[in-house]
């Protein structure tokens, strides 16, 4: 096989701490061993998501974690506001239309990011909404949308905020407690730098009064079978007994990394990524204000089809960046620095553009991507 270097956002590469971690025998889950496991997990994410709020792993994907926090609190008629800045925007509300919400959309285009104040006024319009979704980072445009200040307004209201920090969470500082994040939906295979899988959400007292009593149909997504069985066998189902050995081990490394170190890996990956883009003359597609530190989307050069360069990319140099979904399908490309990334990827990645670059013909000064991030990493910028 190939020597593949994997750019996209998810799945990221997964560190051998956590291969070997996976790679004992695996366990019973209805055992005290397992219990106490699930436990000391929560607490460790308790830790990266800043809440006192209940904690639940859950055995499917980021997608899964967006359906229980819809099913669980909403129910048919009910007013959902969704705050679309991309492709996942767009899913999370197409979730709440599947369980019969009426949405009231709000639609800010890709590459850009959330408006407050079209959100407040939103909300001061419609009293009666029910739950607010949003997008901490919208992986489609690498866009990072302002979670505390949505909170800040979401709090004035009855309304829940629920929030998709799918591929935010772990490379992007998210504080649920502090920022009013009702339920706060994750996934294990981006930041957190494990197999796709496993899923993560709090959620807060303000959430709970909604859960209870809500009236659409849920089964394996239900909030109130996971919370009966919380403290004891934690798990209504089978979970991924494995992935969580894993994510034991993962979140072990980013405690001990510390996690305001985590935070300022990703910005200056995400720095360095974009000096070099912008060395080699292409354009970005998020302003600085509001750029993901956690990917960074591109678009293609002139002349020269996005998809193709990424082909090439792929195709010599082993090199895996993802393309572009819904309204850039086609247009631009991503690449991932998220998770188990360091220095080092991020010039592999750029060093491999711009030798496709050159192959297409695109005029590109050879050498002028890697140094612009070089040259971030030593503080020379
Ligand atoms: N939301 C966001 C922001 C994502 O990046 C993704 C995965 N790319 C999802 C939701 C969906 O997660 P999954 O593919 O694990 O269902």
């Amino acid at each position: 096989q190939d020597k593949e270097y994997l750019m996209i956002p998810g799945p990221t590469p997964v560190p051998p701490a956590v291969y070997a971690a996976m790679s004992r025998p695996v366990g019973g889950h209805r055992t005290d061993e397992f219990a106490r496991l699930y436990m000391r997990i929560v607490e460790k994410l308790k830790k990266v998501f800043q809440t006192e709020n209940d904690v639940f792993v859950l055995t499917n994907s980021g997608t899964g974690a967006l359906e229980t926090a819809v099913a669980n609190t909403v129910s048919p008629g009910d007013k959902a506001l969704a705050l679309i800045t991309g492709n996942f925007g767009e899913r999370f509300a197409a979730i709440a239309r599947a369980y019969g919400a009426e949405l009231i959309e709000l639609n800010f285009g890709y590459g850009n990011d959330v408006d407050l104040k079209a959100v407040e006024e939103k909300l001061n319009e419609h009293p009666d909404i029910k739950v607010v979704l949003a997008t901490q980072n919208e992986t489609s445009t690498g866009v990072c949308n302002d979670i505390a200040g949505i909170g800040a307004l979401v709090a004035r209201t009855p309304a829940l905020l629920l929030v998709d920090g799918v591929s935010g969470v772990g490379a992007i500082e998210i504080k649920v407690d502090e920022w009013g994040v009702d339920i706060l939906c994750t996934a294990s295979q981006k930041a957190f730098m494990l197999p796709p899988g496993l899923a993560m959400v709090s959620v807060s007292e303000k959430a709970w009064q909604v859960v209870n009593g809500n009236r659409s149909p849920r089964f394996y997504f239900s909030l109130p079978a996971c919370k009966k069985v919380y403290g004891k066998w934690n798990t209504p189902y089978t979970p991924s007994v494995t992935l969580f050995y894993g994510l034991e081990a993962a979140l072990d490394m980013m405690l001990a990394e510390g996690l305001d170190n985590v935070y300022a890996r990703h910005a200056l990956l995400a720095r360095a990524t974009r000096a070099a883009v912008r060395a080699l003359g292409l354009k970005l597609l998020a302003e600085d204000r509001c750029a993901s530190n956690a990917l960074t989307a591109v678009w293609g050069p002139e002349g020269v089809a996005a998809d193709e360069l990424r082909k090439i990319i792929k195709k010599q140099y082993g090199v895996a960046f993802a393309g572009g979904q819904g309204d850039v399908k086609g247009k631009i490309f991503r690449i991932a620095h998220m998770g188990f990334s360091d220095k080092m990827d991020v010039i592999i990645a750029i060093s491999a553009l711009e030798m496709a670059l050159a192959q297409t013909g695109y005029p590109v000064q050879l050498g002028a991507g890697v140094k612009a991030a070089q040259e971030v990493f030593l503080g020379r910028e």
